[in-house]
């Protein structure tokens, strides 16, 4: 996925500026460090982190860290409420919870944020700017340039154009240093968010299988049998059961704030008389999400449940979405006529809140040879991720191979 990456990045971070009338500033000159990074107590970790690969970038000794407040030329990395009077002057506030700002003055080089959320993506919005990469999880695929003397002139001011960005592997064995490289190259590429979406298959976390033998009746019937694809939605007690379990996980679970209401995977929606009342696969789908959304909602205002518009329940329903409902729309698997475009305006009228799910790459697709999977067709690739962007999609989650 080398290039796809930075790629994807670049566009992912809309709204950088950068104005002439700033002046440059010196970290460092001949390999020595001509500054400090100066930091509040909270950010320790990430100026260290930050000190770490400038050293690399430069070879010369670490760059010290030291606590605001600072007289020495320094590299400030501060959150709005560390320095509340430069954040109202530079206007950080507009730049909502994510965007950062990275500003070059006589001696200061500014990392400043709202969010220590956006504080970490404003030390590795300054790392691209010096010319490091991580192009993919594994290590081998880091660049750091060297540049023994680092003069920056920067006035960016970045906010990412979605609120939730994942790239996820379907590769590998999932050991501990695999799954370690991954979320250290996840983070170093500003992904993640402030918004994260939960719409992974969810059904069978509520009403296990193991619950068939004893409640058949819970489950879909299905050319005349209970089979336990899905769950029988318009069983009272099955609803109960979801809206607990929904309740149960926020409970366990306060920092999320979304819970998933996906159906299973693969087909098998219900046919009883009740359920079919209801009306197709993607009416039953979307009729739990709205039940589920506003038992959450009586309890957790500011709580969502989130579900895929996505294969059997690709069709928008044939009723309005509860406020508090998420959807990310499937860009393969899609089994509607209509297009992307009509589904996503579709949804977003009957009230849902929309994001996109899409595929770089499905290794029985593709089997990973060149060209042959969107990851490695950069224009399109990079096309989609605008179209989605100018369809209102304000998340973005996409799956991804070897590539
Ligand atoms: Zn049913």
């Amino acid at each position: 996925m080398t290039m796809a990456v930075l790629f994807l990045f670049s566009l992912l971070l809309t709204g950088g500026t950068v104005s002439a009338q700033t002046v440059p500033f010196t970290l460092a000159q001949g390999g020595k460090a001509r500054c400090v990074i100066a930091t509040a107590e909270a950010h320790q970790a990430l100026a260290e982190e930050l000190a770490g690969w400038l050293q690399q970038v430069t070879r010369g000794k670490k760059f010290p860290v030291q606590r605001l407040p600072v007289d020495q030329p320094a590299v400030v990395l501060a959150t709005a409420s560390d320095l509340p009077d430069l954040a109202r002057q530079h206007r950080l506030a507009e730049l909502g919870p994510e965007g950062y700002l990275l500003r070059t003055e006589w001696s200061r080089l500014w990392v400043l944020a709202n969010t220590p959320l956006g504080l970490q993506h404003a030390v590795y919005g300054l790392l691209h700017e010096v010319g490091c990469r991580w192009y993919c999880a594994d290590p081998t695929w880091t660049v750091i340039p060297y540049r023994p003397t680092l003069r920056l002139n920067l006035n960016r001011r970045e906010r990412p154009a979605f609120r939730d960005r994942v790239i996820w592997y379907t590769w590998g064995a999932p050991t501990q240093t695999l799954w370690n490289h991954y979320h250290a190259w996840f983070r170093r590429n500003r992904q993640g968010g402030h918004f994260r979406v939960n719409a992974w298959h969810a059904y069978e976390t509520y009403i296990p299988t193991s619950e068939f033998e004893k409640h058949p009746e819970w489950f879909a019937l299905v050319e005349g049998k209970r089979q336990p694809t899905q769950l029988c939605v318009s069983n009272p007690e099955v609803q109960q059961r979801v809206v607990e379990g929904v309740l149960r996980f926020f409970e366990r679970h306060l920092d999320q704030q979304m819970a998933s209401v996906e159906p299973n995977d693969g087909g098998g929606h219900c046919e009883c008389e009740g359920c079919k009342a209801i009306g197709s696969p993607s009416d039953q789908a979307f009729f739990l999400a709205n039940l589920v959304a506003k038992a959450v909602r009586a309890r957790y205002p500011d709580k969502w449940v989130g579900l895929l518009s996505y294969a059997y329940h690709s069709e928008p329903p044939r009723f309005p979405i509860e406020k508090g409902v998420y959807v990310q729309v499937t860009t393969g698997f899609r089994y509607t006529a209509l297009s992307l475009e009509e589904q996503v305006n579709r949804i977003r009228d009957l009230g849902a809140d929309v994001g996109v799910y899409d595929y770089f790459n499905v290794p029985e697709w593709s089997w990973d040879l060149p060209g042959a999977s969107k990851s490695s067709r950069f224009r399109e690739m990079a096309e989609s991720i605008r179209l989605y962007h100018r369809l209102g999609m304000n998340t973005y989650s996409t799956q991804a191979s070897l590539d």
